[in-house]
């Protein structure tokens, strides 16, 4: 059976009639009558099947007896146009070999139209649904549109630590990387554990950014971006949130906060341009199945420029909100950490535009961003999206050694191994911008998927690891 070459079904659906043609894929589902039966097969290079005509004179109905929802299988025919509907052409099968059976009694993905928290229980068999199948060949496309960009804008890809010993942000978000026996632990007089004896000789965890690294990278090679997995601890049970999850840093040498929100901008609408672009037939099964608005909607984000609003201003909007009738479950006065309602209601009601929310206070951000001369508010520049709220968390990054220092001290950040990152500001400082991206919030966004568990294949949150 072999002989002949395997076509994949993409390129099969794309050929010719006429000619001889091998695919190989798993079974969606077979249907037929007495004398002929259907097959739909897939094998994940497209959202499509092609169909396989077995007419039973040639091969008999019980030797594809067990071809039954996702069995694999190899089919070899002639590819001719096809007499139904929905399809240009089909093959009528001469050979068909049987890979694998999958007994219809046991496995799960029998019916269509399963609920998204069922097939979360099966996540280790739901990329073989259309809907997944469409979002993970997307998150392909989105993962090379991003390193697309970057390479053609002559950023250079700087890998960063995944285990970190540096733990100024947001230690308690943090997961603990040691080799030490834990049914073992010694602790000292003061009830503190030893770390000298464990692997790094010191407290150890995953990352939770690659930022303070990419500085490094930046103040060097001029343009660098991560892409990486990062790790928060964090026991937020919200559809935004994984405890797993990819993200992408930028970090540039000599950006300031108007260029750095150009670059956001520019990075976005490619992105969303490359997906609408590329990612057509999933996009239009999305469309279709999942989210009635989501085309419309990527294409106007392409179109729109998006809304460049200091934090002050934005609070004065959500106020006048508020005095109108509007109501909020958390409040917003000025000092505030917006939260995701503040934000969509700027996005999605105010303006009906992504927003660049900038110039945040000082006491709501990162001790490394830049203070504006008011002394009150940072450089903040983060994205706010649609359906998403916060897509990028970015900013221009303090380069004065002092004011960078007093911050530190002011906030009670252990810097005692953080002597290098402070070495960027004493050796040849420079003014530097960059932001972080989420990739699943993108993936949200691109798909029009609810659940940010359902842009991955395999979910890290609060009490589940499984798969
Ligand atoms: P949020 O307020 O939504 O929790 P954050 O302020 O903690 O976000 P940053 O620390 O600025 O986020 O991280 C940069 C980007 O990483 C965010 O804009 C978002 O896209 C993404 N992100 C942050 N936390 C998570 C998470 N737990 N799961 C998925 N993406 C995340
Ligand atoms: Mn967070």
């Amino acid at each position: 059976m072999d002989s002949l070459k395997r076509t994949k079904v993409v390129d099969a659906l794309n050929a010719t009639a006429g000619q001889k043609i091998l695919v190989k894929g798993w079974v969606r589902t077979r249907r037929g009558n007495k004398s002929v039966g259907f097959i739909a097969l897939n094998d994940g290079s497209t959202i499509k099947n092609i169909q396989i005509v077995v007419d039973f004179e040639k091969i008999p109905e019980d030797s594809i007896k067990t071809i039954t929802t996702g069995a694999c299988i190899a089919a070899e025919g002639e590819l001719v146009e096809s007499q139904g509907k929905g399809q240009a052409v089909e093959i009528l099968a001469e050979k068909i070999e049987i890979y694998g059976t999958a007994d219809p009694e046991t496995y799960p993905l029998q019916k269509k139209g399963h609920s998204m928290e069922y097939l979360r229980e099966i996540a280790h068999l739901r990329p073989r649904t259309n809907t997944f199948g469409a979002v993970l060949r997307i998150r392909h496309n989105m993962a090379y549109a991003i390193h697309t960009y970057f390479h053609e804008h002559g950023y250079y890809y700087f890998h960063t630590p995944i285990i970190t010993a540096s733990d100024c942000e947001g230690a308690g978000q943090m997961f603990q990387v040691t080799t030490k026996n834990l049914y073992d632990l010694k602790k000292d007089e003061n009830g503190s554990i030893d770390y000298r004896d464990d692997f790094f000789g010191k407290q150890a965890s995953l990352t939770v950014s690659g930022q303070l690294e990419g500085e490094l990278g930046a103040t060097a090679l001029g343009a660098i971006y991560t892409f990486g997995p990062t790790f928060r601890a964090e026991n937020s049970n919200t559809p935004r949130h994984l405890a797993e999850f990819w993200m992408i840093e930028p970090e540039i040498a000599f950006m300031d906060k108007t260029e750095l929100m150009d670059l956001e901008e520019d990075f976005v609408k490619f992105c969303v341009r490359w997906a609408l672009d590329h990612c057509a037939d999933d996009l239009e099964f999305l469309n279709n199945m999942i989210d009635k608005g989501l085309i419309e909607r990527l294409k106007s984000v392409v179109d729109t420029e998006f809304v460049r609003l200091p934090y002050t201003e934005g609070i004065n909007i959500l106020q006048d909100a508020i005095k109108k009738g509007k109501k909020f479950e958390f409040p917003c006065n000025w000092g505030d950490d917006l939260s995701s309602e503040h934000e969509r209601y700027l996005v999605e009601e105010h303006f009906k535009r992504p927003v660049i929310m900038t110039d945040y206070p000082r006491e709501i951000k990162a001790f490394y961003m830049k203070i504006n001369e008011d002394g009150k508010t940072v450089q903040g520049t983060d994205v706010l999206f649609p359906q998403i709220g916060e897509i990028i968390g970015g900013s221009v990054r303090e380069e004065d050694y002092d004011k960078l220092m007093k911050e530190i001290e002011v906030r009670n950040i252990p810097m005692k191994d953080m002597w290098w990152y402070l070495d960027t500001r004493r050796y040849g400082s420079c003014p530097h911008a960059g932001f972080g991206l989420g990739f699943e919030r993108l993936m949200l966004f691109v798909t029009g998927m609810q659940n940010i568990r359902d842009v991955i294949p395999f979910p890290r949150t609060p009490n589940n690891a499984e798969f």
